[in-house]
């Protein structure tokens, strides 16, 4: 393994095991996190006097609700949500909300530790947290999706404010979702406030923050590449997913000069040779985003592309990859085909697109690979921007916050060279993202005592 054997590590993970059995997206979060800090944790018997490993792999607390709505038909429908509070030792809370029908304690766990870590690498003031529903809104109408989320603010309002808990949206929760959910807030509370970010902009939200994860992973990938003498410049590239971030991250490939080849959604994916430009992308954008439709629809809309149904984008051959659509969605036999076709960068734009064995073998292989923490963290870094321009009552421009975002991806980069430069002077960018996301936290919790 690229971990170093640890006897410590080994014990820890048993332990925490115990107390999480079932849940193995949680499991598997943690154990990429402790195998990488516990070295560093044992150097320092201040964190280990302060069990801050044990704390840290906690939740504050965790909400469960029941969401019941009226469909279409007239049916009354109910739901299982949650809101996972994990760590507010840096600032309130702030995550997503993600609905989808895989929606579980495991996942919504596993989400709020890393985005704990994550907001600490973006150097503001953001605690972690992540909720969500199952309910699919798949097939659902734009009626049923709103009165969906009316339900569901009617419970969370109680435990969100823009000093308490700030969420945004994740899968599934997208512009529409926080428009419906805000307009129910307002509803309740009589008060117009950042309680969510990923706002419409005619109601408090920042410019940049829907291309900003999609964005900001480019530049984390191009840091990495600049970190050694190369650029995107003139890269084939596979991006999965079809959402948000994998559509900006296409959008800024293109920018860059690179060529961005495939997309795909749950259906399939698509393969396009010529490259995805920007008259493609326009289509691409009413079509996810406008009429919600499915990505098979390029490959009849553009000639010489292909659509390859129930596959994933990884066996194509291609120079980068930008994993952005949902966790595990890279294992260890599609890794081994990437390096095989001589994959030089891996920038994950989902969270935990990459099995444990799947990480082991880029970083044995030498591939550069950006995991989450650090190259999706443009997202909720802008969130943090929305924040602060509701807080100040002003909104910035594109280019103020385009700048501001790419600052502080420059910034994480460098955060994980700090922590992650190995002897010989490559990066492991796991570790790094992990150790950096780890000490600002810790010293917070050390500092309030037990
Ligand atoms: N869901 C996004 C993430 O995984 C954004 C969260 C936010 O903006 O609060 O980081």
């Amino acid at each position: 393994m690229f971990f170093e054997h640890c006897q410590e590590a080994d014990d820890f993970l048993a332990g925490l095991e115990r107390r999480n059995e079932g849940e193995p997206e949680f499991l598997q979060a943690v154990e990429e996190f402790v195998r990488t800090v516990m070295p560093f944790v044992l150097d320092h018997q201040k964190y280990i006097d302060a069990q801050i490993l044990e704390r840290m792999t906690e939740a504050d607390r965790i909400i469960i609700f029941r969401v019941t709505w009226e469909d279409d038909l007239g049916q009354i429908r109910a739901n299982r949500a949650w809101r996972v509070q994990f760590n507010n030792s840096i600032g309130p809370y702030k995550g997503g909300l993600r609905f989808h029908p895989s929606v579980n304690l495991s996942i919504l766990k596993f989400l709020g530790f890393e985005q704990t870590f994550k907001n600490s690498l973006t150097g503001l003031p953001m605690g972690g947290a992540k909720g969500g529903s199952n309910f699919n809104p798949k097939g659902k109408s734009d009626r049923e999706v709103m009165r969906f989320c009316q339900s569901m603010m009617i419970e969370l309002h109680r435990h969100i404010g823009e000093d308490t808990d700030v969420p945004a949206g994740d899968i599934g929760v997208g512009g529409r979702e926080i428009g419906y959910l805000f307009g129910q807030y307002k509803r309740l509370e009589n008060r117009v406030t950042g309680i969510l970010t990923g706002k419409g902009l005619s109601f408090g939200g920042s410019k940049v923050r829907t291309e900003a994860t999609g964005f900001g992973s480019v530049y984390f990938c191009e840091n990495m590449l600049g970190h050694r003498g190369d650029s995107l410049r003139g890269k084939t590239c596979l991006v999965s997913g079809s959402g948000n971030v994998a559509l900006y991250t296409v959008d800024k490939l293109h920018t860059l000069g690179a060529k961005a080849v495939t997309l795909s959604d749950s259906d399939g994916f698509i393969h396009d040779p010529a490259g995805i430009d920007q008259d493609k992308l326009r289509f691409l954008k009413d079509l996810k985003e406008v009429r919600r439709g499915r990505i098979s629809e390029y490959a009849e809309r553009f000639k010489g592309v292909t659509f390859h149904k129930d596959q994933t984008p990884w066996g194509v051959p291609a120079d980068a990859a930008f994993p952005s659509a949902t966790q595990n969605e890279i294992s260890a036999k599609d890794a081994e085909t990437m390096i095989e076709n001589g994959v030089q960068a891996v920038c994950e734009g989902a969270n935990m697109p990459t099995e444990l064995a799947g990480i082991h073998q880029f970083l044995q292989a030498g591939v550069l690979f950006g995991p989450a923490k650090a190259a999706n963290a443009g997202g909720v870094a802008v969130s943090g921007l929305e924040q602060s321009q509701n807080a100040l009552r002003l909104s910035w421009s594109h280019q103020e916050v385009e700048a501001r975002l790419q600052g502080i991806m420059h910034d994480i980069h460098a955060k994980c060279v700090e922590y992650g430069e190995n002897p010989d002077g490559t990066v492991n960018y796991v570790k790094g993202a992990n150790l950096g996301g780890f000490v600002k936290v810790a010293d917070a919790m050390l500092a309030y005592g037990a």
